[in-house]
């Protein structure tokens, strides 16, 4: 194929009504008849609040909670129909034939949902993490058809690709599944290449621009999956790189990523560039605006990602790339949560160094990678898990390392302020630490490097850290003077 492509993913708040799904098709629209533009290939989210939906249907359904679950599904079609009502569709046949596609959808839904009752009264419970994954899918589905009716509207052809792109690999039974979650399947490089560049090259070869489901996949076999919460953005990139494409496109409800989460300080800045390393460093530390990831098929193809706000498409955004960081000390603070601290300790000396692996053999084996390596010594070792995996490593340690004594801290969070240059200014981690110690937040555990300082609190106090730690480190808060006050100041001199 010798088109430049393209990849342009569109959030689940960006699609989040009628009236928004205009909006990015007037996005989309610019981008085809922008002759600088390359050609647009489109991934999508679910509308905002509907994966959530969707689990909560099938939690309901398993719960055997039917009338419930039948209240939540009408809830979820309408918002679907009254979102396809809104897009102001001007042919009568377009709109009857949306109304048409989205009825057919809401039938297969139903039939994902029986299907899933049936497991789980057959306690057929191995079963049941695809069959919610199959319910899950159809957010994604539902938006393809409004998005691809949107741009259509305006007269730019548009094929809306239902079928799962991406082809994962078989998920492992997922220990740490209950009702209401989803898994996250990995993807198959070469499957999933041969695949989306069949779904997708009949149609731009014609300019019609695909508009493809994020999120979902299936295995080689046809069973439907998901690549876990919040994992459209990594479909985008999957999809990008099986595409060949120049560059991916986040267009999500902030302006880019910037030096904290906007809902929780006010005065966060926009990082216009990052170093692909400290993108994936700020995802994996909690900031939801790219999904930890995403980076992962592209940044060794040097495909650069752009992170852009779909309420102001001509704002720049931040661009993530290989370009080496610009960032000396801190660049952005972020927040992980739930986490708990475990600690393993020899009362054998010198023991902890020849176990380390085997400790960490355990914690995959409970299906678990550390968050982040806190300490070691001769006889200790203490790492960060999520707290929903900790019991079960907990478990495998007790059983396997029995001379070692287990201890377990749980409710907690890592504050991770992320940059590059923290070993250059000695001051650093001084002022990380005494930011903490003004408002009186003791810090757990610690790690450092030069890329970043990590710092182990209390979760109920970590919202607290991260706005005390963005205003030492990367922003103060200038206090607001009132106008009262100055004159007083004046009459009084
Ligand atoms: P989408 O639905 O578009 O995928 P998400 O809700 O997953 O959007 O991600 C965008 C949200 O990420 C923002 O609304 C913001 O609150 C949050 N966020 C957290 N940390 C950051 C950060 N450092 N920069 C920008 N946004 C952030
Ligand atoms: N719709 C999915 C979710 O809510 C994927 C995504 O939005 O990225 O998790
Ligand atoms: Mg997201």
């Amino acid at each position: 194929m010798e088109s430049r492509l393209q990849i342009i993913k569109f959030g689940g708040t960006s699609v989040g009504s009628g009236e928004r799904i205009r909006r990015v098709a007037h996005i989309i629209i610019h981008k085809v008849l922008d002759t600088a533009e390359d050609f647009p290939v489109v991934v999508v989210s679910a509308m905002a609040g509907v994966t959530d939906q969707l689990l909560r249907i099938a939690k309901l359904a398993s719960l055997g909670a039917y009338d419930e679950c039948e209240t939540e599904f009408n809830s979820l079609k309408q918002k679907h129909i009254e979102a396809a009502k809104h897009l102001s569709l001007k042919h009568e046949d377009r709109y009857n034939q949306l109304m048409h596609n989205l009825e057919t959808a809401f039938s297969a839904l139903q039939q994902n949902i029986d299907e899933l009752k049936v497991s789980v009264s057959k306690t057929l419970t191995h079963e049941i993490p695809l069959r919610t994954a199959a319910v899950a899918a159809w957010g994604e589905r539902l938006s393809v058809l409004l998005l691809a009716a949107a741009v259509c509207n305006s007269g730019v052809n548009a094929g809306p690709i239902q079928e799962e792109a991406i082809i994962t690999e078989q998920p492992l039974s997922e220990k740490h599944q209950t009702p209401g979650t989803v898994i996250g399947a990995e993807p198959l490089i070469h499957e999933t290449r041969v695949n989306v560049q069949k779904l997708a090259y009949p149609l731009i070869e014609r300019q019609i621009v695909p508009i493809m489901p994020g999120f979902i996949g299936r295995t080689t076999t046809g069973l439907v999956t998901t690549l876990g919460r919040n994992g459209s953005d990594y479909s985008a990139t999957v999809i990008g790189a099986a595409l060949d494409c120049t560059e991916v496109s986040i267009y999500t409800d902030v302006d880019g990523v910037l030096s904290a989460d906007p809902r929780i300080v006010a005065n966060a800045r926009l990082l216009p560039r990052l170093s692909y390393a400290e993108a994936a460093r700020l995802s994996w530390f909690g900031a939801k605006v790219l999904h930890p990831r995403t980076l992962i098929p592209i940044a060794h193809l040097n495909i650069p990602v752009r992170v852009r706000n779909t309420f102001r498409p001509h704002s720049r955004g931040t661009l993530v790339g290989s370009e080496r960081s610009q960032h000396t000390a801190a660049a952005a603070i972020t927040i992980r949560h739930r986490l708990a601290l475990i600690t393993v300790e020899n009362t054998d000396m010198f023991g902890a160094p020849e176990n380390a692996g085997q400790v960490f053999a355990l914690a995959s084996r409970a299906g678990a990678a550390p968050v982040a390596i806190c300490s070691s010594s001769g006889y200790h070792l203490s790492f960060m898990v999520e707290e929903q995996a900790a019991d079960s490593i907990l478990e495998l340690l007790q059983h396997d390392m029995g001379s070692w004594r287990v201890i377990c801290k749980r409710g907690l969070a890592a504050c991770a302020c992320i940059g590059s240059g923290f070993s250059v200014d000695p001051m650093s981690s001084a002022r990380a630490i005494t930011a903490l110690a003004r408002e009186r937040i003791p810090v757990e555990t610690q790690g450092a490097s030069d890329s970043g300082i990590i710092l182990i609190v209390e979760d109920q106090d970590s919202e607290r850290a991260l706005r005390c730690l963005h205003r030492d480190l990367i922003a103060p808060v200038i206090p607001l003077v009132r106008h009262g006050t100055q004159e007083k100041r004046r009459e009084a001199r």
